[in-house]
């Protein structure tokens, strides 16, 4: 009986503590697990037909509901983030994998990166070239390594010694991103115009996924080909954590999309993280402050969620493609600004 006692206490003091927030309080809202995904900071064109968008929800709808499925069985966050973030990149309809944006020479170069908020341990990798799903190897360059980025060549080789998928370069090129690059090319045209001028809707998206689940355990990651038309060997923030992910089980986990050179030079993704941490502000606060008042308006937005499983999205973008569900029930899919 006395060790029943002894081990109960034990075992509770070990028990992830998940408080709920003031909000989560006063609604009495609990949850186990929850999930959020993004597909890029834009809003689809003004032109596009309801079977377009409609293509699109069912692509969130479809990557939510794989990530969802790991969550609700009890899977780990990373695992979670993993296999949401598979499901994006295979589909052509997202700026990663399949569908990936040219860069300046025609071709694909991808990013993408992973975190585990329960060691601060991340992977990321930069500008590969045929491996179909970076998030996977990105995955394994933090648990392989030791190392938190590999990038160009070296990545590929890890590739080969991992026998992750490969595919040719030229098998993630899609029509629409081939004929959105004709289009900014013929507009960039000045040296600097990449650097200098606001984000247009059709030079961002990307995908991520931050995830709690039922240990307590928070994970994020993020996937890109980048930006259209981007300098050959040029890395944006998503395969760098701390610039377009975060994870920490102390505060939140962070998927960001947008201007990446602006997220790097804001360390945007953890400056969000130690917000919470030293100023002991929420999520929504913290997430407003770096996207409102340090970075520029249309740079770009974040998704993320606390250790409560409250899921905030923040953009300055016109829209931004984005879903989310937890354990009490929702399943919400949302495009442009609703
Ligand atoms: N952040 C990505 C990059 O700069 C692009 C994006 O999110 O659309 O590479």
């Amino acid at each position: 009986m006395r060790h029943t006692l002894l081990f109960t206490i034990l075992f509770a003091s070990f028990v992830p503590q998940m408080p709920a927030t003031a909000a989560d309080q006063k609604a009495n809202v609990t949850r186990k697990w929850a999930i959020v995904l993004h597909g890029g900071a834009g809003a689809p064109p003004a032109n596009a037909t309801p079977q377009q968008l409609q293509a699109r929800r069912d692509g969130l709808a479809a990557a939510l509901t794989a990530g969802r499925t790991v969550l609700a069985a009890g899977g780990s966050s990373l695992d979670a983030v993993e296999a949401t973030i598979r499901v994006l990149e295979d589909d052509p309809l997202f700026n990663a994998g399949h569908g990936a944006v040219f860069n300046s020479e025609g071709e694909h170069e991808l990013d993408a990166s992973i975190m585990d908020g329960s060691t601060l341990d991340g992977g990321g990798v930069a500008g590969v070239r045929t491996v179909k799903n970076p998030i996977t190897l990105a995955r394994r360059v933090m648990t392989e390594t030791g190392h938190v980025l590999l990038a160009g060549p070296g990545a590929e080789a890890f590739a080969t010694q991992q026998n992750v998928d490969r595919v040719p370069n030229a098998s993630f090129s899609t029509e629409l991103r081939r004929a959105e690059w004709e289009k900014v090319r013929a507009q960039e045209a000045a040296e600097n115009a990449l650097r200098q001028q606001p984000a247009k809707p059709w030079q961002i998206g990307t995908v991520g996924c931050v995830a709690l689940d039922k240990a307590g355990n928070i994970a994020a990651g993020t996937s890109t080909g980048g930006r259209t038309n981007k300098k050959f060997g040029r890395v944006g923030d998503s395969p760098i954590i701390s610039a377009g992910t975060y994870a920490d089980n102390a505060t939140c986990g962070i998927s960001a999309s947008g201007i990446g050179e602006q997220f790097i030079r804001h360390a945007a993704a953890a400056q969000i993280s130690l917000l919470m941490q030293h100023r002991e502000w929420s999520l929504q606060q913290a997430a407003d402050y770096v996207l409102k008042q340090r970075l520029r308006p249309g740079d770009g937005g974040i998704i993320g969620l606390d250790r409560s499983g409250m899921i905030v999205w923040v953009f300055t973008t016109p829209g931004m493609y984005r879903a989310a569900a937890d354990s009490s029930g929702r399943f919400d899919i949302r495009i442009g600004s609703e």
